[in-house]
């Protein structure tokens, strides 16, 4: 993950507020940051102390506020988040779809979706984007692009169709299935050899598969096989995210050396003790990625605009207490804990990050300064990017994003960030499109 090969004009951030997105939630006033031609940061301290370089673009951030770019470790690209019509879901209507997407028309249209979503997440904030589930390789291509400097976007880690068995959680629209162990290990080297940078594993069901209540936590894939991908994955030194929404399939994870659960459940003791310490994980530890975005509407929202069956419904309920549940515990444990937005599901838009840190303060206890560290730091260090991105210090990619108000007052102030710097390019006044009619519902949670 270079920054390639464009150069930047450099750029000098003065009398800002920063906000470095630690855990003890610190304030420094009256900070500058230099970022040089190559857009990585190359000062940082008190604006009185450090000199700006003739020719820099200087951007006065008096009562503003500087934070890292926010790390989105659980997204989806392959839509913007809107309802699909009722008539479009039925199980024949899905099958043309798939022919449709894995036809070369619909491969061009997906990395088309996959780049507007992205753009749009960077224009929010979003400047390190983790996909955990694509109908194809298109995150690896969009992601290769930017890469290669072709056009602005965030740091893309594409995950690309994640790994399933028949019938399972995702199959067949964005996983590749198997239930042998060979044809298991022969699907995760597919993924690397496309080159992926993330590999995604169902481990459970999950809450739209639901047959009956407590379906959306029964174990799918084999805890052999999945170790067979966390050893494959390790191997390519890439790290593994499983789909876990039970305290069974997340022991069962944890124990196959899976570096991530996503969405989550209440913990057993053997659970906690794994991810504090899990000598099958790349670097000894797991971590949490919870997503309350994708599971509060199917919730708080009435079914006539849900369209969620009442199996679905109390699927939902079950799976969201399930996951606070789980949080408090990390919260308690020391458990290294991220955030995941589980975009382009429904109601999930690409612009609305800023909602799961609200709803991991008001649902999931955090404090403002700790869902901050969870989106910044905290995913920079699950991700195994911390050397790289999400922090302000000399050395990492100049990503960062600046906003009017005090997100440690009222998060919100992430909505509309005045100013998004990728890779050191600045972003003046970064407008989306966004839907009000999703926005009006959410609104009310
Ligand atoms: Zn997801």
């Amino acid at each position: 993950m270079t920054s390639g090969t464009t150069v930047a004009e450099p750029v000098a951030i003065t009398h800002a507020t920063l906000l470095p997105g630690d855990l003890a939630g610190s304030v420094r006033p009256r900070t500058t940051v230099l970022v040089d031609a190559h857009g990585l940061i190359s000062a940082v301290g008190p604006t009185d102390e450090i000199d700006v370089p003739p020719g820099t673009r200087t951007i006065d951030a008096t009562h503003r506020f500087v934070l890292p770019g926010l790390i989105n470790a659980h997204a989806h690209l392959f839509s913007d988040g809107r309802p699909l019509p009722a008539f479009l879901v039925s199980p024949r209507v899905e099958r043309l779809a798939l022919a449709f997407l894995h036809s070369a028309l619909g491969r061009r249209y997906l990395r088309g979706r996959t780049k507007s979503a992205a753009i749009t997440q960077m224009n929010t904030g979003v400047t390190t984007i983790r996909s955990v589930g694509d109908p194809g390789y298109e995150v690896v291509e969009v992601g290769g692009a930017i890469e290669r400097g072709q056009y602005l976007g965030p740091r893309l880690i594409a995950s690309g169709p994640l790994l399933a068995i028949p019938g399972g959680h995702g199959a067949p629209q964005i996983a590749l299935t198997a239930t042998d162990a060979e044809s298991t290990r022969t699907n995760v080297r597919r993924n690397l050899q496309h080159g992926v940078k993330a590999i995604k594993i169902s481990a459970t069901a999950g809450v739209t598969d639901a047959k009956e209540i407590g379906y959306a936590g029964r174990p799918e894939m084999s805890e052999a096989n999945m170790r067979i991908i966390c050893h494959e994955a390790h191997e390519a030194g890439v790290l593994v995210a499983a789909h876990a929404q039970s305290g069974e399939g997340i022991v069962s994870a944890l124990r196959a050396g899976v570096d991530t659960i996503e969405h989550g459940a209440e913990l057993s003791d053997e659970a906690i003790a794994l991810f504090q310490h899990n000598p099958e994980s790349l670097r000894g530890f797991s971590a949490l990625i919870p997503t309350l975005m994708a599971c509060l509407p199917l919730v708080k929202l009435d079914r006539s605009i849900t369209g969620a069956n009442p199996v679905a419904r109390a699927n939902a309920e079950w799976v969201l207490d399930g996951m606070l549940r789980g949080i408090r515990q990390c919260l308690d444990n020391d458990i290294p804990l991220g955030m995941g937005t589980d975009s382009a599901l429904t109601f999930v838009t690409h612009y609305n990050t800023w909602r799961e840190l609200d709803f991991l303060i008001r649902y999931g206890g955090l404090s403002p300064a700790r869902a901050l560290h969870a989106a910044t730091q905290g995913n920079a260090h699950i991700l195994g990017i911390e050397q790289v991105t999400g922090a302000i210090e000399e050395g990492r990619a100049a990503d960062l994003l600046i906003t009017d108000a005090d997100p440690l007052d009222d998060i919100r102030a992430l909505a509309r960030p005045s100013a998004v710097l990728v890779r050191g390019r600045v972003i003046d006044s970064p407008v989306v499109e966004e839907f009000p009619e999703i926005d009006r519902l959410l609104d009310d949670f």
